[in-house]
Parts: structure tokens; C-alpha cells; sequence
């Protein structure tokens, strides 16, 4: 098969490599699609250690071609969303049921070798069955989605409430959405004007770029109150935790803080107000259950990934891809294999 293998920092090599097989408890994927995000980028630097060489790649569906022995709840043809994450099962957080936090997790494209290939082999667990019919630009927001979903679930919201997004990116626009299907007035805090402008089409009452005192005041002005419930920080950035964090008035006293971005430098919070108000500063990482429900949210049209999707390559232009990810006109970057399906 063709792969995308990462022989050290910033060195990729496009080639050849020996079909992978399904062992027991397994299935081999042909890989449809595969998105880029900010860890694969930070993979691609060097910042994020892996071992090499790597086929990088954590987002990615695509059908099943083979399974291993023992394999009882996918089979061949199958429609797939993989979930790339999993915890050891054995240690004392899996054994809580607390597996996105085990520190013994196994991640697809980081610890083993992922989606920038033709094929890849998957235990049967991190396969998700999806519909047949869901076009593969829809399925492959799976990943991001569920992210999402651990995210909201995470800030409780209740219909009615007012919820402030921050960030306007991929996992941004999917949480305007998904706070609005939960019946939830939403402003969305970005940098730019165009995607600020997206997140209105897809469902943002307010939008605001994050500066000085204004995420505060649109925060006011939306809730009508000193500040909104709950806010979603989605950037993962000390900047953008700090403005999370740091203005008062934009969550309201008794409010909540979901923070689901990774942000690699620390950041400068000033607490007194945070205490004074009993602003409840909630993580959330990755997924834990959520799996399931993002494949549904797209399967039932409740979420719209068409807009987001706006850099599209062969995977042997895999280089390109990964420079465009980092351009700010792009939200969502993907590879496809050449002869996967469109
Ligand atoms: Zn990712
Ligand atoms: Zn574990």
C-alpha cells in the first residue's frame, strides 16, 4: 500500500510499504479520508516525541476489507469512524471507568500506526459502524465531534442558557452547533471575521472578536445578566485561557468553564474573581463515551460539517496538506488515498 511515513522531523516520505493484516480481534481499514489537526502538526515538528518511523494520522474512517479471528461486531463492507484513543483497561483510572485519562493510553497515529495510508488495522473496539450512506467528508468530523461532545456534556447546559464559545476553529464551529442543538443562545469568540461569520451561518446569536474588554461586554449584552453560564475554551492556547478566565463578566457568578484545548505554555490567570464567583473550571479530554453519539449527530444531518472541510489533497501531497493546516484561511484540512472513495 501507499502510506505517508514520517521518518523524523519534518520528513515525510511518501512510499510503498507492506500491506498491513488483521490479527485477532482486529480489522484492516481502507482508509476514505483522514484530517489533519494540530497534533498531527505538532507531530510533524518534532515538539510531539513519537517514534520512528510513523504513519501519523488519528482521524480517519473508512471500510472495512478484513477481519481477524474473533471479530463478532463489524465484518467486511462495514462502514467505520475509528476512535483512535484507548486506555490500557487494567489500571486503576480504566478500572473507574476513567479511560481517556489512563496514562498507559494507546492513540492511533501517535503510539501505532494511523490513518495516512491506504490501509490500517484497528482493534475491533475502535471501530465505529456507520452508515453506508454518510458521505465521507461528513463521517470523518467523528473524531473532532466527539471531542465536542465530551465538551458540552461537560458544561451541562440546559435550554435556555447562554453559552460563549472560544476559538473559531474545527472543534469551535462544531460547539457552536452542537450548544445550539442543546437549546442554547451562543456567542462565539474568534479572530477572524470570515470565521466569525461562519459561525453565524451555522448557528452563533452573537459573535465577538476576543480583545480588551468586549468578550465581557458581548457576554452582557447576550445574557442580559453579569455574564453568560458557560463558556467553552476550544483553542488550546495560554491566550485564549487567559481571556477564558480572566475577564470578569464574561461567565456569570455560579457560571461554568470547559477547557478542552491543550495548551503547551502556562498561562497567567488571576483568581480572586474566579473564587469570588465560584466559576466552576471543568477539563475535558478527548472522549470518553461520546463515540457513539457524534456518529449519530451526523448521521441524523444535526450537525453541519460541509463548510468546515475547505482543504482537500491526495495523500501523497501529504506535505502541502500539512502546510495548509497551517493556514489561517483553512479550518479543516484531509487527505485522501488516491482510488479512495468520494
Ligand atoms: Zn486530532
Ligand atoms: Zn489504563
Amino acid at each position: 500500500m501507499n502510506a505517508a511515513v514520517l521518518t523524523g522531523p519534518r520528513a515525510f516520505r511518501v512510499e510503498t510499504v507492506r500491506d498491513p493484516i488483521a490479527g485477532p480481534g482486529e480489522a484492516l481499514v481502507r482508509v476514505e479520508a483522514a484530517g489533519i489537526c494540530g497534533t498531527d502538526y505538532r507531530i510533524w515538528t518534532g515538539e510531539r516525541p513519537v517514534s520512528y518511523p510513523l504513519i501519523p494520522g488519528h482521524e480517519f474512517i473508512g471500510e472495512v476489507v478484513q477481519v481477524g479471528s474473533g471479530v463478532t461486531r463489524i465484518g467486511r463492507g462495514d462502514r467505520v469512524a475509528v476512535e483512535p484513543n484507548w486506555g490500557c483497561g487494567t489500571c486503576d483510572l480504566c478500572r473507574d471507568g476513567l479511560g481517556n485519562l489512563c496514562l498507559a493510553r494507546t492513540a492511533v497515529g501517535i503510539d501505532r500506526d494511523g490513518g495516512f495510508a491506504e490501509l490500517a488495522v484497528l482493534p475491533e473496539r475502535a471501530c465505529w459502524p456507520a452508515p453506508a450512506t454518510l458521505p465521507p467528508d461528513v463521517l470523518l468530523f467523528t473524531e473532532p465531534l466527539a471531542v465536542v461532545a465530551r465538551a458540552v456534556g461537560r458544561a451541562e447546559p440546559r435550554p435556555g442558557e447562554t453559552a460563549a464559545v472560544v476559538g473559531a476553529g474545527t472543534l469551535g464551529l462544531l460547539a457552536v452547533q452542537l450548544l445550539r442543538d442543546r437549546g442554547c443562545r451562543v456567542l462565539a469568540v474568534g479572530r477572524t471575521e470570515r470565521r466569525l461569520g461562519l459561525a453565524r451561518q451555522l448557528g452563533a446569536e452573537a459573535t465577538i472578536a476576543g480583545a480588551g474588554e468586549t468578550v465581557a461586554t458581548a457576554a452582557r449584552r447576550l445574557s442580559g445578566r453579569d455574564g453568560v453560564d458557560l463558556v467553552i475554551e476550544t483553542a488550546g492556547t495560554a491566550e485564549a485561557v487567559e481571556l477564558t478566565l480572566g475577564q470578569v463578566g464574561f461567565i456569570r457568578p455560579g457560571g461554568r468553564a470547559v477547557l478542552t484545548g491543550l495548551p503547551h505554555e502556562p498561562a497567567r490567570v488571576e483568581f480572586f474573581w474566579l473564587v469570588r464567583r465560584e466559576i466552576d473550571i471543568r477539563g475535558s479530554m478527548i472522549y470518553r463515551e461520546e463515540f457513539g453519539e457524534a456518529v449519530s449527530l451526523l448521521a441524523a444531518g444535526r450537525i453541519r460539517v460541509e463548510p468546515l472541510l475547505t482543504h482537500r489533497f491526495p495523500l501523497s501531497a501529504i506535505e502541502s496538506a500539512i502546510a495548509a493546516h497551517r493556514d489561517p484561511a483553512s479550518i479543516k484540512v484531509a487527505v485522501f488515498p488516491e482510488g479512495a472513495r468520494r
